[in-house]
């Protein structure tokens, strides 16, 4: 029996599998035969893959799989994007030949968008790259890769998968998978998370399909801490089979909490979930939100040529508004930064993360707030919406773009209601300005990705850093402790609705901090509420205070996770 190997990758989606390996063979490269008439032939075949692209996406729907269905057909748009035809149209017209025009013309539109410092954007060069794989495979005759299990569950290894070929992938047929590559913001594992598979990504090249490892030998995974191990020990074999039942009951226990109002000792602790397209509102009714505590409204206006129209930006607020009687949180548009958009322009920057982002863009650009404004007046007369303003740096913001809002709401003759107005907390100098910001907002709402990354200047899109980027670093902590502290003065909530309002470490230093309202996104709702009902109120204060005193983030968490485990022995159940 050849030797344990263990790995480490990035946790991807969690949960945790123990199952046998199937190894998914390395892609072939392709080679696309010349033909005549090679700018027609292409868009034959580009429309071919579309269609393909197309009933997946409609298959991934049927089944429930949203997420997945949206990936899928946004591969199709881009099969038959016009650039993407054209690009490939220049190239034969230099005189290159098939295959060299597609390979080209692929990878300079993967380059253009991987050079953009947004992580989505960059997820979507892969889907460039796939999409142009499929379409050559279609060229040159060649199968895609198929994944088989033979009908037993077992844990997929591959060096790379696709964003299509993890949509196929039956959620009954596959415990989990890893691959050597790719990000934890792939859409590989969006749709990973989105079907409740566990994987873990970037355990190295040839970590996997360099080492003797047979189809059917053992493997474990976990896709929170990002372990796995190929060939594990008797004893590993045992831990890992006592996480998948963890994880388990885990789920269960957190299923109990569907549609439940949670309490941290008299407090009541809203568990809203953040919602940035269709399919996010669609999960988010499913697991009972409390509302939505971030609508991200962005998806309304990047990839495309021009601004959404106030009609279109007033349907969706107003279908989220009416599908919660609890609050609708939706944020004004956040570009700018890693989410740029071209037709709204800006200066060229060399730092956009300090740049013309957020709030700041909108003096460059009224029209497009005040459209968005009126739709978002309109929508509030369906449910209870809060507008909340992203990057907000000094009070002076606030109190200009409150007044500009209600300009906006004086002029239109449409059917409105004046909605509460809030701030995001995500740059220090405003935490800091707390008690001054509170007197002119209805709520705030602490944004811990952005906060956490300004705070510790550390870029949230730079791997390099991943060790500064905790939201649980006693700083970060702190200045939440000031901005929550600052809000229940003056009387109003303060939520947080970054990635770590769903960590349960830092959750339960949001609940004793007073946060009354935690968003996260949906299928963490129920696992959030069960962490905070979890917890006693009593021992919380002195842990965060003795936490935010501590000289790391990995002291803060081990104070805190003290009294998570303290909790479950003197909590009355
Ligand atoms: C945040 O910064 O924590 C936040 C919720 O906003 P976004 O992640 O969209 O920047
Ligand atoms: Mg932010």
């Amino acid at each position: 029996m050849a030797d344990q190997i263990n790995l480490q990758g990035i946790g991807a989606a969690v949960g945790a599998a123990v199952g046998r390996a199937v190894m998914i063979a390395e892609r072939v490269d392709v080679v696309v035969p010349d033909v005549d008439q090679p700018a027609e032939v292409f868009k034959a075949a580009a429309t071919a893959v579309a269609g393909d692209l197309g009933s997946l996406a409609t298959e991934a729907e049927a089944r429930g799989q949203e997420e997945a269905a949206s990936v899928l057909q946004a591969q199709a748009l881009m099969a038959e994007d016009t650039m993407l035809a054209s690009t490939v149209e220049a190239k034969i017209g230099e005189g290159k030949n098939f295959n060299a025009s597609i390979r080209e013309a692929g990878s300079e539109l993967q380059t253009m968008l991987a050079s953009l410092p947004d992580p989505y954007l960059a997820a979507r060069a892969a889907d460039v790259g796939e999409v142009v794989e499929r379409i050559s495979c279609h060229l040159a005759g060649v199968p895609l890769r198929r994944l088989d299990s033979g009908g037993e569950p077992v844990i997929y290894l591959a060096s790379t998968l696709t964003a299509a070929e993890t949509a196929q992938m039956d959620p009954a047929a596959v415990l989990g998978f890893v691959t050597e590559t790719g990000g934890p913001t792939s859409h590989v594992v969006i749709i990973a998370r989105s079907m409740g598979v566990p994987a873990v990504v970037a355990t190295g090249e040839g970590s996997m399909s360099g080492t003797n490892l047979a189809e059917g030998d053992m493997v474990v995974l976990d896709g929170g801490s990002g372990e796995v191990v190929l060939r594990p020990s008797k004893d590993v074999l045992a831990d890992f089979n006592g996480r998948v039942e963890d994880h388990r009951a885990a789920v269960a226990a957190a299923e109990a909490y569907r549609g439940q109002a949670i309490m941290f000792g008299d407090a009541s602790v809203s568990v809203a979930a953040n919602v940035a397209n269709q399919a996010d509102l669609d999960q988010a009714i499913e697991a009972q939100a409390d509302g939505i505590g971030l609508l991200r409204t962005e998806f309304l206006f990047l990839d495309r040529p021009a601004a959404p129209s106030e009609e279109e930006q007033y349907e969706f607020y107003a279908a989220a508004a009416k599908a919660f009687d609890k609050p609708v949180v939706i944020r004004t548009m956040d570009i700018g930064g890693d989410k740029p958009a071209d037709y709204m322009t800006i200066p060229d920057e060399e730092n956009p993360f300090l740049g013309v982002r957020g709030a700041r863009l909108y003096h460059h650009h009224p029209k497009a707030f005040e459209d968005q404004v009126r739709a978002i007046l309109r929508a509030a007369v369906h449910g209870d919406v809060w507008m909340m303003i992203p990057m907000i740096t000094t009070v002076a913001e606030i109190i200009d773009l409150r007044a500009w809002i209600e300009r906006i709401a004086a002029a239109t003759d449409a059917e409105i209601r004046m909605p509460k107005i809030g701030a995001m907390v995500e740059v220090p100098a405003i935490a800091l300005s707390a008690d001054a910001l509170i007197e002119h907002v209805d709520f705030v709402s602490i944004g811990s990705n952005d906060l956490t990354q300004y705070t510790m200047a550390a870029d949230r899109t730079n791997e390099e850093l991943g060790h500064l980027q905790d939201a649980c670093a006693p700083s970060v902590m702190a200045l939440c402790d000031m901005v929550a502290a600052a809000a229940k003065r003056g009387g109003v909530s303060a939520s947080v609705c970054g990635l770590s309002a769903a960590d349960p470490t830092a959750a339960a230093a949001y609940a004793a901090m007073g946060i009354d309202k935690l968003s996260v996104s949906a299928r963490m709702v129920n696992p959030t509420k069960a962490a905070v009902a979890s917890l006693d109120p009593a021992l919380g204060r002195a842990a965060v205070d003795e936490a935010v005193k501590s000289a790391s983030a990995e002291a803060v968490r081990s104070r805190l996770d003290r009294w998570r485990s303290d909790s479950a022995s003197t909590k009355e159940p």
